[in-house]
Parts: C-alpha cells; sequence; structure tokens
C-alpha cells in the first residue's frame, strides 16, 4: 500500500542504491528527461521526488498500483513488460523502471512546488513536531467534515494512508464520522503520527504489535469480526464519491457515535 510509510522507505532503498549514480541510457516516455547523476531521492508525503543534477526533478505517486523496481544491469523492458512507462540505466547499478505508474513527469527541480506546494506537513517529516499545529488548524477550518476524511485530504496533512486513519482513529476512541471540530485533532495525529513512525522503524503496518498474519489490524478490513478489545462486531461503510470519502471500519462499542 502507499501510504506515507511506504513511500519513504521505498525512497530510502532507491536513495541507498542508486543515489550519486549516473545515468547511461534512459527512457522516459514523454520525453524530456535530461538525464545527469541522481542526487536524492526524497519522499513528501506518498509522493516521490527524484532530484538529478540536471537540475530536473521526476516526480512519481504510485497510488495503488505503481512501483519502482532496480532490475540488473542492462535490463531492458520485454514484450511482456508493457506496462513500463520509463527506465533509467544506471550501469553497474542496474535499470530503475516505473511499473504502471499512474502519475509519472519530469519537470524542473526549482519547481516542484507545482507538484508538491499544494500539501500540507508531512506527518513522517523531522518538522513534524513543529508543523502539527498548522495541520490542525487546517483539519478543525471545516469543523463539519467528517475527521475520516479529513485525515485522508492531503492538503490538511500529508503522509496518512486509509490504513492509519481507520486505524488510528479506533486507538483514538473516535467515530470516524465525528465532525472535525468535536475532535481533539491534535491528539489523534500526534497519536498517528507515532504509530507511523513505530511502523517505519520496524518495516511493518501492524498497528496492534502482532506481526502474525490476520492479527496486525484492529479493525482495518475486519468487518463483522469480533473488536479484539470488546468483541463487538465491526462496521464498515464502503467507499463514497468524495476523493476522500475511502472504506471504513470501526468498532460501534470502542468508537460510540455521540449521542
Ligand atoms: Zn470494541
Amino acid at each position: 500500500m502507499a501510504e506515507g510509510d511506504s513511500v519513504r522507505r521505498l525512497a530510502a532503498r532507491l536513495d541507498g542504491a542508486l543515489a550519486g549514480h549516473d545515468v547511461v541510457a534512459a527512457q522516459f516516455w514523454r520525453g524530456g528527461f535530461e538525464g545527469g547523476r541522481l542526487l536524492t531521492v526524497a519522499p513528501v508525503g506518498k509522493h516521490l521526488l527524484m532530484r538529478f543534477t540536471s537540475g530536473q526533478t521526476v516526480h512519481s505517486h504510485l497510488r495503488m498500483q505503481g512501483s519502482w523496481r532496480i532490475h540488473r544491469p542492462g535490463w531492458r523492458p520485454g514484450p511482456a513488460t508493457d506496462q513500463v512507462r520509463a527506465w533509467f540505466d544506471f550501469g553497474p547499478a542496474g535499470v530503475l523502471a516505473a511499473h504502471a505508474m499512474p502519475v509519472l513527469e519530469v519537470l524542473p527541480t526549482a519547481r516542484e512546488d507545482q507538484v508538491v506546494g499544494h500539501l500540507g506537513p508531512d506527518i513522517l517529516a523531522d518538522q513534524w513536531p513543529q508543523q502539527r499545529p498548522t495541520a490542525v488548524t487546517a483539519i478543525t477550518a471545516a469543523p463539519d467534515r467528517r475527521i475520516r476524511e479529513a485525515l485522508l485530504d492531503q492538503r490538511n496533512v500529508c503522509g496518512i494512508g486509509n490504513l492509519w486513519a481507520v486505524e488510528g482513529l479506533f486507538i483514538a476512541g473516535v467515530w470516524p464520522h465525528t465532525p472535525a471540530g468535536d475532535v481533539d485533532a491534535d491528539r489523534v495525529l500526534e497519536l498517528i503520527g507515532r504509530m507511523m513512525r513505530l511502523g517505519l522503524r520496524n518495516g511493518t503496518q501492524s498497528t496492534t504489535g502482532d506481526l502474525r498474519r490476520g492479527r496486525t489490524h484492529w479493525v482495518y478490513g475486519r468487518y463483522r469480526r469480533p473488536c479484539r478489545r470488546c468483541a463487538t462486531p465491526v462496521a464498515f461503510v464502503p467507499a463514497g464519491d468524495g476523493p476522500y470519502d475511502r472504506e471504513t471500519w470501526w468498532c460501534p462499542f470502542c468508537q460510540p457515535a455521540p449521542v
């Protein structure tokens, strides 16, 4: 899942393997890529920015289906790999290819704001503790909006995916449909941030601390199954029309609706 934590792990992996290496050949589906040496791979929320010495940045967003893969040196896409929209040959370090990438573009590094400037503070960035009040202000600025949607709107805070929002609201004991204005958003954000950092450090998306199969989550994906805390059947609502109206699970007892 391309949540902020998995994008951050991917960025660290690509950076470790390829930063400092020159692109010796490349194919970019829209053209305009000038080559150069890879300086860094930086995550911003769920976006990935690869910066090159040419002054260009390759911007990508994996959404649900995209992936970056490092193939062996000299690799080229064949007929069976037609999902490749771009590849970058880093010589002995291997060939980096974008598979089924829904968002992929090259732009001047100086203009990265065009693609990430609209984002709120990154929940996994080092500056997050100082920036959290900005995210709280943004969330409470629309007090009637459901908290589960406000948490997923990347303009308020970036990097939180549905998994972390659903599980964070369970741990906070907050009914996911509560109007944002009635929620202690600072506490919820602090909690989700702590949980995501722990996950990032441990390389897992378990929110229960249990790594066994089928036990990694409290309510996410557990419709009608007993709540792990109180045994009440987990409730569910499918995704709606809005861009942040994602499928949601909650425990009606541990996360009661206001009376
Ligand atoms: Zn419960």
